[in-house]
C-alpha cells in the first residue's frame, strides 16, 4: 500500500508557479457539481468579469482555457493563423521560441526579429520587418520575458500592429496582476495568461481574451482549426451562455473555483495596488542584493519586478545554492535558462510570493549560504538595505 502524498511546505520564489493563499487552496477543496449546474454557470460569468478586470478589456470573449498557458498560447495561434499566413514573431528569450514553433506548426510563413536574451524587444526593428512584410497577419511578442526578468514596450508593439493592418498576439503570462496589461488600452488583439504566475493558483489554466477583430479574423478562416480541442469555435459554444451551453469538454470544476477564489483577492486588493505591492518587494530585493554585493542581469528600465535575473558571482556553483535553498530554507529559486545557464538565478515575486516574509527570507539564505561558501559577498548589510526600502 502507497501513502498519500503530502507534499513539503516550500517557499516558491522561482519562474512559477508562485505561493497559493490558503483560501485559493480550500476553495479547490470545495464539492464538485456539475459543469452545467446552474450554479456553476454563475460562477463562470463571474470568472469571466474578473478576467475582464484584470486584463482590463470590454472583450466580450475573456474566458479560461482548460490548460495552462502553453495552452493559452496555442490556442491563439492554431486559431488565427492559417496555412500561409505571415507572422512576424519577436524574439527576446525561450518563450519567443516557443512562438515561433507554433507559427512553424499552423503551416504559417515565419518573419523572425531576434533580440538577444536579456534585451528588450526592438521596435525598430519590428517596425522594419513589418513594413518589409505588408502583407503580415499578426505580430506576436511576448510582454514578460520570464526567461530573463525583461520587460518590452506592449502598448508600442500594439500600436505598431494597428498601424500595419496587423492582429497582435501578446504573451501576459507572468505580466497579468504583476505590471500594468492594458488590453482595451493598447488595442491589442489575443492576449493569453496563466494562473501559476502573479494570479497565484496552481498552473492548470490559461486566462485568454480576445478583441472583435480576432475573433471576425476567426470567423473569416477558410480553413479549420487543426486543434479539435481548442478550436475558439466550439469553445465559445460552452463559454457563450446567451442561451443553453453546448458540451464542448468537462470544465476543470475545482480549478476553476480556485480561480474564481484567486481573481476574487486581485479585485480586493485592487489591481493597481497589486502592481505597486510587486513594485516595492521587487525594490526591496534590489536593496537587499545590491548591498550584498550582487549584480541584476537586466537594465534597470527594462526589469520585471516580479522576475529578478540575478547574476551568479565568480565562481560560485549556482546550481549548488539552489539545492541548498531548498534543503535548508525550504526555498525554491530558479535557474537560468538557455545561454544564462549556469549564469543567473531566476528569483520570483509572483502574485501571494511578492511579500515581505518572502524578501527577507531569501536575502538571509542567500547571504547566509553564499558566506559558507566563500563567496565575495558583504556580510551582515542586506536585510537592513531591505528594510531602509520597504521604509
Ligand atoms: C510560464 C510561461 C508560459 C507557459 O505557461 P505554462 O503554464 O508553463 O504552460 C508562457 N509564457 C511565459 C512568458 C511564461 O512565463
Amino acid at each position: 500500500m502507497t501513502n498519500s502524498f503530502m507534499p513539503p511546505r516550500r517557499t516558491l520564489m522561482g519562474p512559477g508557479p508562485s505561493d497559493v493563499h490558503p483560501r485559493v487552496l480550500s476553495a479547490l477543496a470545495r464539492p464538485t457539481i456539475g459543469h452545467l449546474d446552474p450554479a456553476f454557470v454563475d460562477m463562470m460569468e463571474d470568472v469571466k468579469r474578473l478576467l475582464r478586470y484584470v486584463f482590463r478589456t470590454q472583450n466580450k470573449l475573456t474566458i479560461p482555457i482548460s490548460a495552462p498557458g502553453s495552452a493559452g498560447m496555442e490556442t491563439c495561434f492554431v486559431n488565427l493563423v492559417e496555412p500561409g499566413d505571415t507572422v512576424v514573431v519577436c524574439q527576446n528569450g525561450a518563450f519567443g521560441g516557443r512562438m515561433k514553433e507554433n507559427v512553424e506548426r499552423c503551416g504559417g510563413t515565419l518573419v523572425m526579429v531576434e533580440n538577444a536574451w536579456g534585451e528588450a524587444i526592438e521596435l525598430e526593428a519590428v517596425e522594419a520587418a513589418l513594413k518589409k512584410h505588408p502583407g503580415a497577419k499578426a505580430l506576436a511578442f511576448v510582454h514578460a520575458e520570464t526567461s530573463t526578468g525583461v520587460q518590452s514596450d506592449a502598448a508600442a508593439l500594439c500600436e505598431l500592429a494597428r498601424t500595419h493592418d496587423c492582429l497582435s498576439i501578446v504573451d501576459a503570462v507572468t505580466s497579468v496582476a504583476g505590471i500594468p496589461v492594458e488590453v482595451d488600452a493598447w488595442g491589442a488583439d489575443a492576449v493569453y495568461s496563466g494562473t501559476q504566475k502573479c494570479l497565484s493558483c496552481p498552473p492548470g489554466l490559461s486566462p485568454i481574451t480576445l478583441s472583435d477583430r480576432a475573433v471576425e479574423a476567426i470567423r473569416a478562416r477558410t480553413s479549420k482549426v487543426s486543434s479539435w480541442f481548442l478550436d475558439l469555435n466550439l469553445v465559445m459554444g460552452y463559454w457563450d451562455g446567451d442561451g443553453g451551453r453546448a458540451y464542448h469538454h468537462t470544465a476543470p470544476i475545482n480549478a476553476l473555483y480556485g480561480l474564481h477564489e484567486a481573481l476574487l483577492m486581485v479585485e480586493e486588493e485592487g489591481l493597481e495596488n497589486a502592481w505597486a505591492r510587486h513594485a516595492k518587494m521587487h525594490a526591496a530585493l534590489r536593496a537587499g542584493l545590491e548591498a550584498m554585493g550582487l549584480a541584476f542581469q537586466v537594465d534597470p528600465q527594462h526589469r520585471l519586478p516580479q522576475l529578478n535575473a540575478v547574476k551568479v558571482p565568480e565562481g560560485v556553483d549556482e546550481a549548488e545554492v539552489r539545492r541548498r535553498c531548498l534543503a535548508d530554507y525550504d526555498l525554491e529559486v530558479g535557474a537560468g535558462l538557455g545561454g544564462l545557464a549556469g549564469k543567473i538565478w531566476r528569483i520570483g515575486l509572483m502574485g501571494q510570493s511578492a511579500c515581505t516574509n518572502n524578501v527577507l527570507l531569501c536575502l538571509s539564505a542567500l547571504e547566509t549560504i553564499l558566506v559558507d561558501m566563500q563567496a565575495n559577498v558583504n556580510k551582515g548589510v542586506a536585510i537592513a538595505a531591505a528594510h531602509e526600502a520597504l521604509g
